[in-house]
C-alpha cells in the first residue's frame, strides 16, 4: 500500500507511506471528512473560490492545519490558474495564503527550503503532485490538471528545486495524490491534440475509447514528466487513489459536476 489513512480530531486525511520515514517533513491530503460544511461541501471542503460559505472554509482549513500538525499561520496557499507557474517560498512569504495575508498570485506550484512554512494547493481531481529532496532538504507540492499536465509543470518544478537550491533530481522523491484515475477521465479530441504538441510519445497515458472519445491518465503522464525532469522510476510513487471512485472519500469535480468542494495537499519541512 502506497498510502495510509489518518484519522485525528475526526479530520481524516491521506499520508504517503513513502513520506512517512522522513521524520523532517509533515504532510497530508486532505479527505471531505471531518470539516464542517453542508450539503454539497460535506464536509471538510477547503475551496476559498466556491460558494461555500467563508467562515466554514476557514474553519476546516483551521482543522486539517491542526491535524496534519502545522501552524496555519504560516501557511501559503496557491492560487490557482492552470498555469505553470511555480513560486519560490521564502521567509517574507509566510502566511501569505489566508490567516494572515491574502497574497494571490495565479501560481500553480509552491517550492521551499524553509522549515516552518506549510505549502498548500487546492484540488478536486486535478493531479497533486509532493516533491521532497531529503539531501538538500527542499519541497515542492504542484497542482497539474490536464493544462498543468500539457505543460508539464511537474517538470518545471524539479528545475526549480535544481537552480534555486541545487537538488539533484536523481534525490528527489515524487508522490503523485489522489486524483481523477484514466476509469473515470473520457476526454475528446481537441484535448488530445494539445497532449500530442507537447508529447513524443502519448501512447502510455491516451487510449482510444471510440471515435473521437479517449481515456486520459494523467497520473502515466505526469509519471513520464517526471521521469524526463530526471527522477528515478522507483522515485516516483503513484498514489492511485482515484477522486471519482472514492466519492465516499474525496470531492471530483468530474464526477459531481463542478458542485463540489475542493482538498488541500499540505507538506511543510520542519
Ligand atoms: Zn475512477
Amino acid at each position: 500500500m502506497e498510502y495510509n489513512i489518518v484519522n485525528k480530531n475526526e479530520v481524516q486525511f491521506v499520508t504517503f507511506e513513502r513520506f512517512n520515514n522522513m521524520p523532517f517533513i509533515k504532510h497530508g491530503f486532505s479527505t471531505r471528512i471531518g470539516g464542517v460544511s453542508e450539503g454539497v461541501y460535506n464536509s471538510l471542503n477547503l475551496g476559498l473560490k466556491t460558494e461555500d460559505s467563508e467562515n466554514n472554509v476557514r474553519k476546516n482549513i483551521e482543522k486539517f492545519t491542526l491535524a496534519v500538525g502545522v501552524d496555519k499561520e504560516n501557511l501559503v496557499i496557491s492560487d490557482q490558474v492552470h498555469s505553470d507557474v511555480i513560486k519560490v517560498v521564502n521567509n517574507e512569504d509566510k502566511g501569505k495564503g489566508y490567516f494572515r495575508e491574502r497574497d494571490y498570485s495565479g501560481i500553480d506550484g509552491l517550492v521551499t527550503n524553509v522549515k516552518g512554512i506549510p505549502l498548500m494547493t487546492i484540488f478536486a481531481d486535478c493531479v497533486p503532485i509532493f516533491f521532497v529532496d531529503p539531501t538538500k532538504k527542499v519541497i515542492a507540492v504542484s497542482h497539474a490538471g490536464w493544462k498543468g499536465t500539457r505543460l508539464k509543470i511537474g517538470k518545471k518544478t524539479v528545475e526549480v528545486m535544481m537552480h534555486e537550491y541545487e537538488s539533484n533530481p536523481k534525490d528527489i522523491i515524487a508522490v503523485i495524490g489522489p486524483s481523477i484515475g484514466e476509469c473515470c477521465y473520457e476526454v475528446d479530441q481537441r484535448l488530445i491534440n494539445e497532449f500530442n504538441n507537447s508529447f513524443i510519445d502519448t501512447s502510455t497515458f491516451v487510449f482510444p475509447k471510440q471515435e473521437y472519445k479517449y481515456k486520459l491518465n494523467l497520473w502515466n503522464a505526469n509519471r513520464i514528466t517526471l521521469e524526463e525532469a530526471g527522477l528515478l522510476s522507483e522515485n516516483i510513487i503513484i498514489s492511485s487513489l482515484c477522486t471519482g471512485c472514492n466519492l465516499d472519500l474525496f470531492y471530483s469535480y468530474r464526477k459531481e459536476k463542478g458542485n463540489t468542494g475542493r482538498m488541500g495537499a499540505i507538506i511543510q519541512l520542519i
